[in-house]
């Protein structure tokens, strides 16, 4: 029945499951467990699950599964498992299908905790990682041999945006028989269909645009009902990785408005991108949808629009990054993004941290590199204390 309903409609009607009371607003099922009516019944339940049914809110429940369908609408995957947080759902992603021997290509531009487990946890349990610069298509071809099971990237990079052409990706993958797996978050389901470019599974944190207002950890994964049902439930369900009702409920009135957050972010996003352009105190600015964007035609061929999240290079290093971040008085320095706030981050000292100097080279996160996520405030209130701050750089 949603079949042909445009993406906002889903967004706000799809998966609604009502009680005896006819709610209008979803109810939250605040409940771990269920009862049976009787024993037969319990017995039936646990030889097999109906499509509405439910035992353990481990396994599922009820508001979480009104996300679940209401996600899979929207990106229009036969199915969804909701997580815990972010990478409960990149963890279950990638290691439920995985075993000792087998090989994975990554992206080497991954969010911090995606790095830990593809180059320290992956290995640990024999499975053998090939690293490569994602946006080179010729390093993905000479990557995959026999035994590549899965390919692993974020669609547009943390934090130096770059865009990885998931089409191409998705070829190299398939002719090798893996699976590609994305990381979504920087590009949302709003701007990019990432399955009908050839993805097989897709990730989010639903913490950053799902949320977007900074309250709930959340994630989920989407693909075929055979790899959600047959793969990743089973390692998902038995390892503990469940979203919890209430967060579920929070991710689920988050849907509603999603459309309308993220298109209004990328607007001021984009707007802010162009006028910083040129900018006496800047080195760079960098948003997929510039001009000067080193993969600007991929960017405006797999997405609507470039996202909610720019980054600038200040002159100056860490000091002028410093002293921009402590100019800055609506935006708010955070490391969570795609919230309705403003939030900025200097990577190297916070987020990638933990790198050393020759790897933060190697990814582009200089010591004056800074994200912004532009969030829902007034677009010209924006400018003014972006470039206020600037002034002090
Ligand atoms: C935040 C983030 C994650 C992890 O999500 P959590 O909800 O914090 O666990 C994974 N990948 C990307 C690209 C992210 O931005």
């Amino acid at each position: 029945m949603t079949d042909n309903w445009k993406p906002r409609t889903r967004l706000v009607h799809s998966g609604s499951r009502r009680s005896q009371y006819g709610e209008v607003s979803e109810a939250i099922f605040l409940t771990q467990g269920f009862v049976y009516d009787s024993a037969e019944q319990a017995e039936a339940r646990f030889v097999e699950l109906g499509d509405d049914e439910y035992i353990y809110a481990r396994y599922g429940n009820p508001t979480v599964r009104m996300f679940e369908d209401r996600i899979a609408a929207l990106e229009g995957a036969e199915d969804a498992f909701a997580t815990a947080s972010g990478m409960a759902a990149v963890n279950g992603a990638l290691l439920a299908g995985l075993k000792a021997g087998d090989h994975v290509v990554a992206a080497r531009a991954l969010f911090g905790s995606c790095l830990y487990i593809c180059e320290t946890l992956l290995p640990r349990y024999g499975i053998d990682v090939t690293f490569v610069d994602g946006t080179d298509l010729d390093q993905w071809r000479a990557a995959v041999r026999p035994g590549t099971r899965l390919c692993f990237l974020e669609a547009i990079s943390n934090p130096t945006l770059e865009v990885i052409d998931i089409a191409a990706v998705a070829q190299i993958a398939h002719d090798a028989g893996a699976l590609l797996v994305v990381d979504n978050v920087f590009a949302t389901p709003v701007f990019q269909r990432t399955l009908d470019l050839g993805a097989d599974v897709v990730v989010y944190s639903a913490t950053k645009h799902i949320d977007g207002q900074g309250r709930c950890l959340g994630g989920v994964v989407l693909g075929s009902r055979e790899f959600i049902r047959k793969t990743l439930e089973p390692y998902l369900k038995h390892t503990g990785g469940a979203l919890s009702p209430f967060n579920a409920w929070v991710m689920l009135k988050g849907l509603e408005t999603l459309d309308l957050r993220c298109r209004a972010q990328a607007e001021t996003a984009i707007d802010i991108a162009t006028a910083l352009e040129g900018h006496a105190r800047l080195e760079k600015v960098i948003h997929p949808f510039l001009a000067s964007h080193p993969q600007h035609d991929v960017a405006r061929r797999q997405m609507s629009m470039g996202g909610t999240v720019l980054s600038l290079v200040v002159k100056g290093g860490k000091d002028g990054a410093f002293r921009f971040l402590d100019g800055l008085r609506i935006v708010k320095i955070s490391n969570n993004l795609g919230d309705a706030k403003s939030l900025v981050t200097h990577p190297a000292t916070t987020t990638h941290q933990r790198l050393s100097p020759e790897q933060r080279a190697a990814l582009g996160i200089s010591d004056g590199l800074v994200r912004l996520s532009i969030g829902l405030e007034d677009a010209a209130d924006l400018r003014d204390d972006i470039t206020g701050a600037l002034a002090q750089v």
